[in-house]
C-alpha cells in the first residue's frame, strides 16, 4: 500500500499509476492531488523499477 502524506488516503499499488519526471518518481493522490515522492530501489526480476515510499517523505 501507498499512503498519501497529505491526506493519509491509502492506495493499493495498482490503484494509482507511478509517474516520473526530472526529479524522480512520484504518484498523485486521487483524493487530494498531492504529489507523493517515491524512491526507486532498483529493478526487479523483470527489469521494472521497484518503487517504495520513504517513511520520512
Ligand atoms: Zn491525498
Amino acid at each position: 500500500m501507498w499512503t498519501c502524506r497529505n491526506c493519509n488516503a491509502r492506495f493499493a499499488f495498482d490503484e494509482v499509476e507511478a509517474q516520473t519526471d526530472e526529479s524522480g518518481f512520484f504518484f498523485i493522490c486521487r483524493d487530494c492531488d498531492y504529489r507523493n515522492r517515491l524512491m526507486n530501489i532498483g529493478p526487479d526480476a523483470a527489469g521494472r523499477p521497484q518503487l517504495v515510499q520513504r517513511d520520512d517523505e
